[in-house]
């Protein structure tokens, strides 16, 4: 056995068919160069129908591996077409008995092709000079660095690599790292995954780029955009809201109509594609999600959204996804202790990174739990809704086993009766008991730290000793515990009703599989509530673990909100194994990787230190555009630092003064709402009266403000946050950058604190290390909205002398591209600005 399958695939085979009780499987064995398979993914349970869907998840070189529960490994007729079929795609299958002690092998795998290697000429004849993309592109430019990076992104695809690519602004990083993908995924048919952060650039992958280059250069090659389940619609539970008239009010009841009616007609059956939002809480109850998906066993499983979906993925050769979905799919991989294996995702192990420098952060929030009221509410109200006692599951499946179960069979009724009543009860009384632990929770903490909870911030504090060390702490900690026992059992007792259910009537235990589907996935949400509390109490050293009591709106009225938080101090560690480890290219980049032309910051944070050096590799390519002509860094060098007193009135009439010096759009860069409010309201009527559109952040969507901006020439926005990145504004439309002072993070923040101190405990300098690197790509993004294009031009001012006066600001200006900067008396300053565009452009 152990020459043809690794220890611990076996292990792996094993878990796999016990968790199918012993029955049939199909699985999926990755071999490595000696054939021997490493690792076993579950294709299909049971069905030899899903084989057609199996071969869609092999490659070549791959072993399908079925089980015999007889024990008797002779292949039988189905097998051995199944094994032809799977020889043609030069995959091999094996049969093994249930123990995994003996196997068959009916076909030997083949060794995996060589790998077709990209070659450079091939990128240059494609986006170089002459090239497809010139032909077909009558903006096209000449772009060295374009060039250079795509060689590099090949050379990563070749040589099994992880690149580092910092490519400027004006580079055209994205089809620099489109067309390797798509030679490598086309030339090897190996699919490439492709993952943004954000949902402006998604649309200009897949609305834009992905189709001009199928255009542009001949290519054969197919794409999909990979959404979150939750964008789709269920339509299984779709069915199972409209079962119970009078489950929504009003307006939603004739959303939930619309609803109906979209999904006969729509393709996608994706959120984007409904012409009007429904209400968020509407959504909630008919979108797909993981845990109340009934899968194969699902009568809608052939025309579900979201597994068509999943299909076309399986058949792309390339798949955009976000950030957030590609740590849903490795934490899922991690979950089932099966790395390679497709969790959400097909398998794949080439990974573009385009707005790497946001992995820490994405990480750290999917990785983070939040236990609230809400969160017991949302799944608490589900078995009964709060309003309307006789709707929700439990009283569905009540009224289905009592509509539906013979006279005859009056015992049976009772005892699920019994069981319902109770657990009606139970759950009335658990939900009830955990806003009152939470509310408890909340104001002893508060009683221990001498604060108030109140609006707006409330209070937020970390789980540190002058907490944990008050003699009160017991009590909340054995509050919490207690409520976590309550869940369990709570939770529990839900799990026996559902195996219960296996007693009705095969007819009726039919009918009753959706509401099963659902009761199961409250239970396992309960207790992933529970293990979040766990953790909460628990303080394991690798977490950061906060309490925040704020007063805000609870239903009609107002209330205590108590949130009990964790987050991990590292995501490097995970990053590494799911990630760097896994993949055999991964390329990150990003117009902003670098801190002073170091990657030392990011390959910290996010794990690439532990990885061999040999795998990795760094480019940074500045942009094409000629700053010293097109920009100009202005730094007022008498103005108060930040916080000092004048500095609010001089960021007033600073702004006012410059916003006078030129007829085009104008960011003013906020790091605090508060801030922003006050100098946007002193000056906003005086701008208007000099006809100028001011716009704040705030006062519509980000997108229309975008639009609005755009549209009115001399517009003026206030914008903190969104605003600093991910913004294209070209032309004269945004003429100038006002930043007010350094996005350092707040300081406040109890996962920045905790990482600061963990910094300092192993002997570095958290400011040095992690809080200046953090803020200056945040600042270099800021800058990066000014030039947009080559005949662009443009002022970055920089409100905060920090910049000059300090020594840290030394490493903020290192991060910019060369570019003329002024550090004169705010007079002098504004004359030379005014004679910057006094000048001709050249
Ligand atoms: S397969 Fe899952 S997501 Fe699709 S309709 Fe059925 S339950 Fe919903």
């Amino acid at each position: 056995m152990n020459d043809y399958l690794s220890p611990a695939a076996q292990v792996d085979l094993r878990c796999a068919i016990l968790e199918a009780g012993g029955n049939e499987v199909f699985c999926l064995g990755r071999t490595d160069a000696a054939q021997l398979v490493t690792e076993v993914e579950i294709l299909a349970r049971g069905n030899r129908d899903a084989v057609p869907a199996i071969l869609h998840s092999c490659r070549p070189g791959d072993v399908v591996i079925h089980n015999h529960p007889g024990g008797n490994l002779e292949p039988s007729d189905p097998d051995l077409e199944i094994a032809g079929r799977l020889g043609e795609v030069a995959v091999g299958f094996y049969i093994v008995d249930n123990a995994v002690e003996t196997l068959y092998r009916v076909v030997e795998p083949f060794p995996p092709p060589a790998v077709a290697a990209l070659n450079p000429a091939d990128i240059v004849a494609l986006i170089g000079p002459g090239g497809d993309v010139s032909t077909a592109l009558s903006s096209y430019e000449d772009r060295p660095e374009q060039l250079r990076m795509a060689c590099a992104v090949a050379e990563a695809f070749n040589r099994h690599q992880i690149a580092l690519v910092e490519a400027g602004t004006g580079t055209g990083k994205s089809l620099a790292y489109l067309v390797p993908a798509i030679l490598w995924a086309v030339h090897n048919r190996e699919r490439v995954v492709v993952s943004t952060n954000t949902i402006n650039l998604q649309e200009q992958l897949v609305g834009k780029d992905l189709p001009f280059l199928q255009r542009a250069t001949g290519l054969d090659f197919r794409f999909e955009l990979v959404k979150g389940r939750s964008n789709y619609l269920c339509r299984r539970r779709l069915g199972s809201a409209t079962a119970e008239p009078g489950l929504f009010d009003g307006d939603q009841q004739l959303e939930l109509e619309q609803l109906r009616g979209w999904a006969e007609k729509s393709a996608d059956g994706s959120r984007e594609d409904l012409p009007s939002l429904p209400a968020e809480s509407l959504w909630e109850e008919v979108c797909c999600e993981a845990d109340q998906c009934a899968r194969a066993q699902c009568r809608f499983f052939a025309s579900c959204f979201l597994q068509r979906a999943r299909r076309r993925a399986a058949h792309s050769d390339l798949l955009v996804v976000n950030h957030a979905l590609l740590m849903t799919d490795l934490a899922l991989r991690r979950q089932t202790g099966n790395l390679t294996s497709g969790a959400i995702l097909p398998p794949f192990s080439r990974l573009v990174l385009d707005e790497a420098h946001h992995l820490e952060d994405v990480a750290t929030r999917f990785f983070s739990t939040q236990v609230t009221r809400f969160a017991f509410a949302r799944i608490l109200n589900r078995l009964r809704h709060p309003r309307k006692p006789y709707r929700g599951l439990l009283p569905r499946l009540h009224n289905l086993i009592g509509n539906q179960l013979d006279q005859n069979q009056d015992q049976l009724f009772r005892a699920y009766h019994e069981r319902i009543e109770a657990l009606l009860s139970a759950g009335q009384r658990l939900l009830e008991r955990s806003i009152d632990d939470l509310e408890a929770t909340g104001l002893q903490c508060a009683s221990i730290v001498g604060e108030e909870p109140s609006r707006g911030d409330g209070l937020r504090r970390r789980l540190l000793p002058e907490l944990t060390e008050a003699t009160s702490w017991g009590e909340v900690e054995g509050r919490l515990r207690a409520l976590v026992r309550a869940i369990n059992s709570y939770a529990e007792q839900l799990q026996d009703l559902i195996k219960e259910l296996r007693r009705l009537p095969e007819e009726l235990n039919d009918k009753a599989r959706s509401l099963t589907t659902d009761l199961r996935a409250c239970a396992m949400r309960l207790q992933s509530l529970a293990d979040q509390l766990l953790a909460f109490v628990g303080r394991h050293p690798g977490d950061c673990c906060w309490l925040e009591a704020v007063i805000g709106r609870v239903g009609r009225g107002e209330g205590l909100i108590t949130r009990l938080c964790t987050a991990p101090l590292q995501v490097a560690p995970v990053l590494r194994e799911s990630l760097f480890e896994r993949m055999q290219t991964v390329v990150l980049t990003s117009a902003t990787l670098t801190v002073a032309g170091s990657f030392d910051y990011l390959e910290e944070r996010v794990g690439l230190c532990g990885v061999e050096s040999t795998r990795r590799t760094r480019l940074q390519l500045s942009s094409p555009f000629d700053y010293a002509r097109q920009a100009l860094l202005a730094v007022p060098g008498d103005i108060p630092e930040p916080g000092r007193d004048g500095f609010t009135e001089a960021v007033r009439d600073l702004v006012e003064q410059v916003l006078r010096l030129t007829a085009g759009g104008s960011f003013v860069l906020f790091t605090s709402y508060s801030l922003l409010r006050r100098v946007h309201d002193e000056l906003a009527p005086i701008l208007r009266v000099a006809g100028r559109q001011v716009l704040y952040q705030g006062q519509a969507s980000r997108h229309r403000l975008l639009n609005q901006f755009s549209q009115a020439p001399g517009s003026v926005l206030f914008a903190t946050d969104s605003f600093w990145e991910g913004v294209d504004v070209p032309g004269r439309a945004l003429e100038q950058v006002i930043i007010v002072r350094l996005p350092f993070k707040v300081p406040t923040e109890p996962i920045l604190q905790a990482r600061a101190e963990a910094i300092a405990a192993a002997g570095g300098d958290p400011f040095r290390s992690y809080t200046v690197p953090q803020a200056v790509i945040r600042f270099r993004q800021g800058f990066g909205r000014l030039i947009r294009q080559r005949s662009d031009r443009g002022v970055v001012l920089i409100l905060d002398v920090r910049v000059v006066k300090k020594n840290y600001g030394k490493i903020f200006l290192r991060s910019l591209p060369e570019v003329p900067s002024l550090v004169l008396p705010q007079r002098e300053l504004l004359e030379k600005i005014r004679e910057f565009w006094a000048a001709p452009d050249e």
